[in-house]
């Protein structure tokens, strides 16, 4: 994996009081032990982010958002831009994540407008990629996350992508408990970094379909997967302090 650092990444969705925050996070911040070579960063709920932020702040670990606005500002009623992400002190965002892709209609082309939107407000944008299990079952996952990721790439440009990470996430293993086998994963994620040329060797590419601190070793362990994007997992503190130290 040459120089590429780790990266493990929690999505809260949309889970979560702030006194369950607040457990959750004292939890994790009460377990914590210092990581030379991952970078760990949690994405809660926009309206959470500010009291994830303060009680972050001084650790080791980054937060960011689930998503947001292509635009700068202006009438958007509803939405949140990347500069509103960057003012709160986040890192990260994660974008085309399946469940808005599916339940909000985003296209690949929106995703590209949020990528540049991101990169615009100095954060780094998480792109996901994945196939639903139709397309796995009739040989079509590569060329649909190939696909997916031509969009971006064209209108951000390849030298763009030396300052983002990209998700692989098997729609059909996000929350259901069934995980692509090492095999599968590892042959996306070597295939997503050749589609990359020389910058592919630096780029940062997660695994993200039901990790767990039970096979997030073995994921680890493959020459092309530098880390995870966790649902369920990041939800219970044990789960996703285990789950850190495995990409140590
Ligand atoms: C996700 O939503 O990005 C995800 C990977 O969820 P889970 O870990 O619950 O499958």
């Amino acid at each position: 994996q040459g120089q590429r650092r780790r990266l493990v990444v929690g999505n809260w969705k949309m889970n979560g009081t702030r006194e369950d925050n607040t457990r959750l996070l004292q939890g994790i911040l009460g377990g914590w032990t210092a990581l030379e070579s991952v970078d760990v960063a949690i994405c809660p709920a926009f309206v959470h982010i500010p009291q994830v932020a303060e009680s972050l702040k001084g650790s080791q670990l980054h937060w960011g958002g689930q998503s947001t606005n292509p635009h700068e500002a202006g009438a958007y009623t509803g939405e949140v831009s990347a500069a509103m992400l960057a003012d709160l002190g986040c890192r990260y965002v994660i974008i085309g994540h399946n469940e808005r892709r599916r339940l909000r209609g985003e296209t690949d082309d929106y995703v590209a407008e949020q990528f540049l939107a991101v990169q615009r407000a100095g954060l780094v944008p998480i792109l996901c990629v994945g196939e639903t299990i139709e397309q796995r079952e009739s040989g079509q996952a590569l060329a649909t996350i190939g696909a997916q990721l031509d969009v971006v790439r064209n209108a951000a440009g390849l030298e763009a992508f030396e300052h983002a990470v990209v998700a692989y996430e098997p729609i059909w293993a996000v929350g259901t408990g069934k995980t692509a086998t090492p095999d599968e994963a590892e042959q996306v994620h070597a295939y997503i970094r050749e589609q990359f040329g020389e910058l592919g060797r630096q780029l940062t590419i997660l695994y993200g379909g039901s990790v767990k601190s039970h096979n997030a070793a073995e994921l680890f362990q493959l020459q092309d997967i530098d880390g995870a994007l966790l649902g369920g997992a990041s939800l219970e503190a044990n789960e996703f302090l285990a789950i850190c130290r495995h990409a140590e």
